[in-house]
């Protein structure tokens, strides 16, 4: 990740309003970019209430998670609730262990050679890693999409009905894909040529194919891994829009080094960050779990502020 990527704030303030800079207070970039980031808080709080967690229940629920690559700490202490039928953004500087942390709400990290999970992670109040939980199964209720669109060199079709075989959820199959391609938005683009290979369509169109392909299985959550950042802005704010749209339905978890993203997107934010021992090493640590509002425009911790501020990268 580049510098310019995680400078979300920056960005907010290159579109500031000429009515914008009447809020500018000292002048200090930090102040514009907070009087910036006030008035799309004040937005999204208009949207979403100040509490979206009230009365949700939760699905996912982490306490004191941890997990070390082959004995090397990632990310550790993490302790937070995902409530149904929001979306949850993780933001923070790279390295800080949000892919990770991702990869273990459904299992993924159990793919990795090395990778070792501590702590529990309860889902519906089930343990996830408990012996005799199928993971298969736990990632058919827990569906993930990747940074990079990865349709399989198939028909589009092929594509969709792939996950609906593996499961053996052969009936309607015809009806199910024509819903999950409704679903992520792509139905009126391909109905007509499902035939062709998936890899045939453009990045934005095969992203959202892979959303399809998740949401075929009829998930309960999905876990976005920056599922825009390989994208063009227009194919990005589709995938937003989708989001939004798919909120309803289910629940998710973001991935996105675009602060400006979480702040559109996500009704409740993590802000991850790095913490440095005296020997030098580094491990991930969850600083602040709020409602976007209240992360963006009053953090309750100084590292948080600095971060959403870009006076820290
Ligand atoms: P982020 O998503 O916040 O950029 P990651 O979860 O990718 O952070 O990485 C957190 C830490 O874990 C980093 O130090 C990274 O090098 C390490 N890491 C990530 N994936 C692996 C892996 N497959 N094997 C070993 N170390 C890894």
């Amino acid at each position: 990740m580049t510098d310019d990527d995680i400078r979300g704030p920056d960005k907010m303030h290159t579109t500031m309003t000429e009515s914008d800079k009447g809020d500018q207070g000292t002048g200090d970039p930090a102040d514009v970019v907070l009087a910036k980031s006030q008035a799309q808080m004040a937005e999204i709080a208009s949207r979403h209430g100040t509490n979206p967690q009230e009365g949700k229940e939760v699905v996912l629920g982490l306490r004191d998670v941890a997990v070390a690559y082959s004995g090397t700490p990632a990310v550790r202490g993490v302790n937070m609730d995902i409530h149904k039928t929001l979306v949850t953004a993780f933001i923070g500087p790279s390295g800080c262990g949000k892919t990770t942390l991702l990869r273990s709400l459904n299992r993924m990290n159990d793919l990795i050679p090395g990778a070792v999970v501590d702590g529990t992670i309860h889902y519906h109040g089930h343990d996830l890693n408990a012996s005799g939980v199928d993971a298969v199964e736990v990632r058919r209720r827990i569906g993930m999409v990747f940074q990079r669109p990865n349709p399989f060199p198939k028909s589009i079709y092929d594509n969709v009905a792939f996950g609906l075989r593996l499961h053996g959820m052969k009936d309607n199959l015809d009806d199910r894909v024509e819903k999950a391609l409704r679903q992520s938005g792509l139905w009126d683009e391909v109905h007509n040529r499902l035939k062709a290979s998936g890899l045939s369509l453009s990045g934005g169109q095969q992203q959202r194919l892979c959303i399809a392909r998740a949401l075929a299985i009829e998930p309960d959550v999905v876990l976005m891994d920056e599922p825009a950042s390989a994208l063009d802005p227009i194919a990005t704010q589709r995938i937003e829009d989708l989001v939004a749209e798919l909120k309803n339905d289910y629940t998710i978890v973001i991935v996105t080094h675009n602060m400006q993203q979480a702040a559109r997107v996500a009704d409740m934010t993590a802000f991850f960050s790095v913490d440095v021992n005296e020997s030098g090493s580094r491990c991930g640590v969850l600083v602040e779990h709020a409602p976007t509002v209240d992360l963006f425009t009053r953090p309750k911790d100084e590292r948080t502020e600095a971060y959403v501020t870009g006076r820290f990268g």
